[in-house]
């Protein structure tokens, strides 16, 4: 019966977003009574950062006017059934820990290239948050006073190493806008120009992702997202350039993946993280005693 899926639309705002995540609640909910199957819960990912009483907060970059939004409650009220939310690439990272690509690491260092980066990091089981937000690794600073990002910021990471960057670098050669999944589809046809366009984009991918492994040294780094469906040309370009940018004590150390959830990988962390207990650790500073 699942997966399905339904276009956000999430340009359209919050209302339109929470109306298509109600229609597919309701479709599951059907489809689960036809064949018989109890649901339990429903998770959900989503960018950006969600408080723990279910409230999401931080600017969401690539969707506006999300802050504040309650939106496990929606969820609830939608489904008549407990529920949670999660940022997106923590629950990818989950999921690839406990049953994918990274099972059997203790420490798991998850990374999505798609419109955006995402950036996750899984400990013994359990997803690191830091107070709230840790993991942005998309916004980390890689180029000072760098290319404008959306969230406020100047040189972030993903403005040089995701969808956009490959795109721009094939508009600067040859003044075509061409989709990036388009970019990689022509590099991986032998397109010269395309191929200069992904060089670039996986010298940037693997500074950043260096310097990730640099101050985490995980175990386990899995790589997914939109871009990596490409396939292992482009995962083994991005692995030899991480492994460069990365002190020889770590990159001989570190063991680096490719997703084996794919993009369902959000989906089966959702599934993973409902199954556990709420977690202890509120948003906000730790009380006394
Ligand atoms: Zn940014």
């Amino acid at each position: 019966m699942f997966p399905s899926t339904v276009p956000s639309h999430a340009s359209r705002g919050p209302r339109i977003v929470l109306g298509q995540m109600h229609a597919v609640v309701l479709k599951a909910l059907e489809q689960s009574r036809a064949e018989g199957i109890h649901l339990a819960a429903v998770g959900l990912g989503t960018p950006g950062t969600v408080t723990a009483d279910g409230v999401v907060t931080g600017a969401l970059p690539n969707m506006p006017d999300w802050e504040g939004v309650p939106i496990v409650q929606e969820l609830e009220h939608a489904s008549g059934l407990p529920s949670i939310a999660e940022n997106d690439a923590n629950l990818m990272t989950l999921a690839e820990a406990l049953v994918g690509a990274g099972r059997g690491f203790g420490i798991v260092c998850g990374v999505t290239f798609g419109t955006g980066i995402g950036g996750g990091l899984v400990i013994d089981g359990e997803i690191y948050r830091g107070v709230a937000a840790a993991g942005e690794i998309g916004h980390m600073t890689v180029v000072l006073d760098g290319r404008p990002c959306l969230c406020g910021g100047k040189g972030c990471f993903e403005r040089y190493a995701a969808a956009g960057s490959l795109e721009e670098g094939y508009l600067s050669q040859t003044g075509q806008l061409v989709a990036a999944k388009e970019v990689l589809s022509r590099w991986l046809h032998g397109d010269p120009v395309a191929a200069v366009a992904v060089a670039r984009f996986a010298r940037f991918a693997g500074m950043g992702l260096g310097n990730v492994l640099n101050l985490l040294h995980p175990e386990c780094l899995v790589l997914g997202g939109g871009l990596l469906q490409a396939g292992t040309k482009l995962f083994d370009l991005l692995a030899d350039e991480v492994r460069q940018a990365s002190l020889p004590v770590i990159s001989s150390t570190v063991e680096i993946r490719a997703t084996s959830l794919g993009m369902f990988a959000g989906v089966v962390g959702a599934g993973l993280l409902c199954l556990r207990p709420a977690p202890l650790a509120a948003v906000g500073p730790k009380s006394e005693g």
